[in-house]
């Protein structure tokens, strides 16, 4: 089950019962230093914050979470379905999705209303970028399926769904819209209104993950000022999220 804890001096959604050889966090966007509108926690360069203000922010995040910022590998992010395997710590362009099964390097995605997922096998973990595009394209299963064939079985494997836009948020044009299942598209007053996280549960089952193998945090990112960035609430005058996830060499 993921929780918010808003106590320590980082704030984060951590996973309560995560095997001990997994390391995974949401942040939020409480702790850092960047000034507005990248207050404070803006993990994120593509935007107009100071550089060294970010460089600051991922290491004081990291190593909340016990992780080496040193050792991190980070995907261009392009909201396409391209995932790509990673053995030490760099940039993978071109990619929306990172898997490794190398200990202690630590994949983080980026997002301000796009669902990050984390999916953890044994002995292989995945970092996944799903906004509307890459869902589309089919990001969240072919990151599945890349995990599996590097040794995770399915009835092992766990998906991680982070803060995201929801369907009380996310209004879309009807060309978004019919690209998805109805079941991800919520109708209010006329308008379409699309759900990240439920357009990735259905690829995913529709990819053979059971649905209990699924734990939402639950947040929508324009919904919660006080804790999140949001691109379409802040009008994409905002700062970035991060997703991480690591296997950990001396847990399992
Ligand atoms: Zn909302």
């Amino acid at each position: 089950m993921w929780t918010l804890d808003p106590n320590g001096s980082i704030p984060s959604w951590r996973h309560e019962g995560e095997p001990s050889a997994l390391r995974l966090a949401f942040s939020t966007r409480r702790g850092g230093v960047s000034a507005p509108p990248y207050d404070t926690l803006n993990l994120g360069r593509s935007s107009a914050d100071r550089p060294d203000a970010v460089d600051e922010n991922r290491r004081r995040w990291l190593t909340s979470l016990g992780l080496d910022p040193a050792c991190l590998a980070t995907a261009g992010q392009v909201h396409g379905a391209r995932v790509v395997e990673v053995s030490g710590p760099g940039h993978a362009a071109d990619c929306d999705a990172l898997v490794t099964t190398t200990a202690n390097l630590a994949l983080a995605i980026s997002s301000a209303d796009c669902l990050p997922i984390l999916l953890a096998g044994e002995g292989v973990v995945a970092a996944v970028h799903a906004g509307w595009r890459g869902l589309a394209a089919g990001v969240s299963s072919a990151a599945l399926r890349s995990l599996l064939a590097r040794g995770g079985e399915m009835r092992s494997v766990r998906a991680h769904f982070g803060p995201c836009i929801r369907d009380c948020c996310y209004h879309v044009g009807p060309e978004v819209a019919r690209r998805f299942p109805a079941a991800a598209i919520r109708d209010r007053d006329g308008l379409s209104f699309l759900d990240l996280a439920t357009a990735a549960r259905l690829e995913l089952g529709e990819a053979g993950l059971a649905p209990d193998s699924i734990d939402d945090a639950g947040a929508c990112t324009a919904c919660e000022p006080y804790w999140c960035f949001s691109h379409r609430r802040d009008r994409g005058a905002t700062g970035r999220h991060w997703a991480v996830i690591a296997l950990d060499a001396r847990g399992g």
